[in-house]
């Protein structure tokens, strides 16, 4: 039987229409594997889309999703409540830093930051002192609702909406790498930029960022001290911070979430992809005491009127809670060491910006272009899939983010494949 390509019924994310190339066929996915149709064997290097934590078909998580499913798949969470949904927030509580104890639930990493930012405006309504400027960080991805992208990056894939984005300003992110130099001076003019604006009016409601690693943008990395400064300005002006942990959470820096690594605790944190370990999409936005406290009221203009059908779905937090059964044990912090080793055996001559933080390892092919749009990409994906490995470059960035679960053979295997497919696409 011959593959039929793209199903007629079905329109791809991301992806344009024309010309597109013919998807591959997932039959099932087990450990860092997935198995194609046609009977090739991938590694997963990139998580699928960074959600999947402990492997593919991980039947703790299974187990935990059926059990659950039998006894009570959904029910209205307002005016209602059950055990998993109460049980991860709690855990979530406990296991975030500060006072974030306060767990909003929503159903994706973008619905997430929509949260995060009606409750920072409403925060400032709530005390009477309405700020509705949001400042956010050159090349940053915060989703794909209308919210979420004004905050993001704007690019082709904005346009056609921007006059109906909100405006908020983006500042330089002082991005760094292995061996760069100058990232003293990048810090310090990006705290520069941030107090000269926070000094010339007190309108920003918040300040939204992705503690440690710009994930869409780049995999663009900055240093914990940075965050460190961010948070003494934001505390200085009183301005909210908001951590988008979307990508960043549940291990992959290294520390359970980039908050506990870089030692700061921002006002409200958004998680979601890893949240389930990749299971079922689910998201949360987590609030500390203070801004909490400004929403406790029984007046309506006082209380945050958002919700989802979905939400706080039983399956997800039942899942939620077994992969945090298996992260508790997960090697998540062993990686960066063995990505730092990778990294130095790369040819310097073909690739540039080596970086690695915690469970991500990236660098940029040399070009002479450049960009989420830099043809290379396609290149490298072709060849990827040829040697068995799914990549999905970020034009002409290559990373890896693969499941914790992932063996030291099929590590070895990764490293050794991608270094030859560096060669490959750089040769002339
Ligand atoms: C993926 C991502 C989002 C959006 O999450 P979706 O689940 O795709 O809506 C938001 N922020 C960051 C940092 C992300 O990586």
């Amino acid at each position: 039987m011959t593959d039929p390509g793209p199903h007629p019924n079905v329109w791809y994310p991301f992806t344009p229409i024309g010309g597109m190339a013919r998807p591959e066929r997932v039959l099932a996915g087990r450990g860092a594997e997935l198995e194609l149709a046609d009977g090739r064997i991938l590694i997963d290097c990139i998580a699928s889309w960074w959600v999947n934590l402990h492997g593919h078909g991980h039947p703790h998580i299974a187990d935990a999703i059926a059990d659950q499913a039998r006894r009570l798949e959904h029910v209205v969470f307002a005016g209602f409540t059950h055990e998993p949904a109460e049980r991860i927030a709690a855990a979530l509580a406990d296991l975030l830093p500060g006072s974030l104890s306060h767990v909003f639930f929503t159903d994706d990493g973008s619905t997430a930051v929509e949260v995060a930012l009606k409750i920072a405006t409403q925060y400032w309504r709530n005390r009477g002192e309405p700020r509705s400027t949001f400042l956010a960080f050159e090349e940053a991805y915060h989703g794909d609702t209308f919210g979420a992208m004004s905050v993001g990056a704007r690019g082709p894939w904005s346009d056609a909406f921007s006059d109906q984005l909100f405006a908020a300003e983006h500042v330089p992110f002082p991005a760094t790498w292995i061996g760069d130099d100058e990232i003293d001076g990048k810090e310090a003019a990006a705290i520069a930029r941030l107090a000269s604006r926070l000094d010339r009016k007190p309108d920003v409601a918040a300040v939204i960022v992705e503690p440690l690693v710009q994930g869409a943008g780049g995999m663009r990395m900055c240093r914990p001290q940075f965050l460190k400064a961010l948070r003494a300005l934001t505390n200085e002006h009183g301005t909210l911070l908001v951590f988008d942990e979307v990508m960043t959470g549940f291990g992959r820096t290294g520390a359970l979430f980039a908050s506990n690594g870089a030692g700061v605790t921002p006002d409200l944190v958004c998680l979601s992809k890893g949240l389930t370990g990749g299971f079922l999409p689910m998201a949360v936005t987590v609030a500390t005491d203070e801004v909490h406290e400004t929403f406790v009221s029984e007046e309506a203009e006082r209380t945050l009127w958002h919700g989802h059908s979905y939400t706080a779905n039983p399956l997800g937090c039942a899942a939620a809670l077994a992969s945090l059964d298996l992260l508790a044990d997960a090697p998540y912090a062993a990686f960066e060491a063995l990505h730092r080793d990778f990294l130095e055996s790369l040819d310097p001559q073909l690739i540039e910006r080596p970086r690695v933080t915690g469970t991500i390892v990236a660098f940029d092919i040399r070009t002479g272009r450049g960009g989420y749009f830099d043809e290379v990409s396609t290149r490298i994906k072709r060849s990827a899939l040829e040697r068995g490995l799914l990549l999905r470059p970020l034009g002409n960035t290559v990373y890896l983010m693969p499941p914790y679960c992932l063996t030291d053979d099929q590590r070895r295997t990764v490293y050794r494949e991608v270094r030859d497919l560096v060669a490959e696409v750089t040769a002339r």
